[in-house]
């Protein structure tokens, strides 16, 4: 049970979830982390970096590595923990589950789910989603209508969400045209756009990334 349960009653803990590929993470992923902290007055935020993604055809670059990238990707945070528990489960990672044991160990704890725009478009295809919904109210950044590898771009077209009818609430954050497709693409020299690594993810990531020789080879 995690320690800050021992808070005050009048105010329930208010606990995020944000869960991903990060392969690799980027600057939005911190930039939505960073925004969610403030808005929503987040006690705690746990960053998940996924294991056996259920929804994602391309093999993910070892969890070890994507620990390691979020670890300095979400550095300097406060109130932000790299879980590894979806790593460590076995089987496919369902986030039914993971807000199910978070719900027990804060107990009386209010929960969210931190997703960008694209995740909520795609959320009735998820694994007992209404599940999620009665766990975690969703807490939704906007996304470019470009995501993957079209997604660095210089479009303010916002994802439309006027049509969804599940409950959710906005995060305001400006567009960040960004994804770790145009991440990886660029690591191998597939694209050009940008210079320099550093302005599409942390530093720490950029260097990690080249130490390790992460993501040369198309997957
Ligand atoms: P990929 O390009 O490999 O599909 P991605 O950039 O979408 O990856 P994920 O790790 O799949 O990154 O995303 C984790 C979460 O972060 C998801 O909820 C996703 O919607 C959100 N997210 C990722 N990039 C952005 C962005 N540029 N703006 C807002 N939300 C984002």
């Amino acid at each position: 049970m995690s320690e800050l349960t021992a808070q005050s009653p009048q105010r329930p803990l208010r606990v995020g979830m944000f869960g991903g590929a990060f392969d690799p993470p980027h600057w939005a992923h911190r930039a939505l982390a960073e925004t969610a902290l403030q808005q929503l007055e987040l006690d705690q935020l746990h960053i998940l970096p996924t294991g056996q993604a259920w929804h994602k055809t391309r093999v993910l670059t070892p969890a070890e590595h994507r620990v390691a990238m979020c670890e300095r990707a979400f550095a300097g945070l406060p109130r932000v923990l790299v879980d590894q528990r979806e790593i460590r489960r076995d089987g496919p990672s369902y986030t039914a589950d993971t807000l199910a044991e978070l719900a027990t160990e804060y107990p009386g704890a209010r929960l969210f789910l931190i997703l960008g725009a694209d995740q909520l478009l795609a959320f009735k295809t998820w694994v007992r989603w209404q599940e999620v919904l009665q766990c975690a109210t969703l807490a939704v950044a906007s996304r470019g209508v470009n995501i993957g590898a079209e997604a660095v771009s210089d479009s303010q077209l916002a994802q439309d969400l006027s049509g969804v009818d599940i409950p959710f609430t906005r995060l305001g954050m400006p567009l960040h045209n960004l994804s770790a497709t145009a991440v990886r693409a660029q690591v191998q020299g597939r694209s050009r756009r940008y210079p320099d690594l550093d302005v599409l993810v942390p530093e720490g990531v950029a260097h990690y990334i080249s130490e390790h020789h992460l993501y040369r080879h198309a997957t």
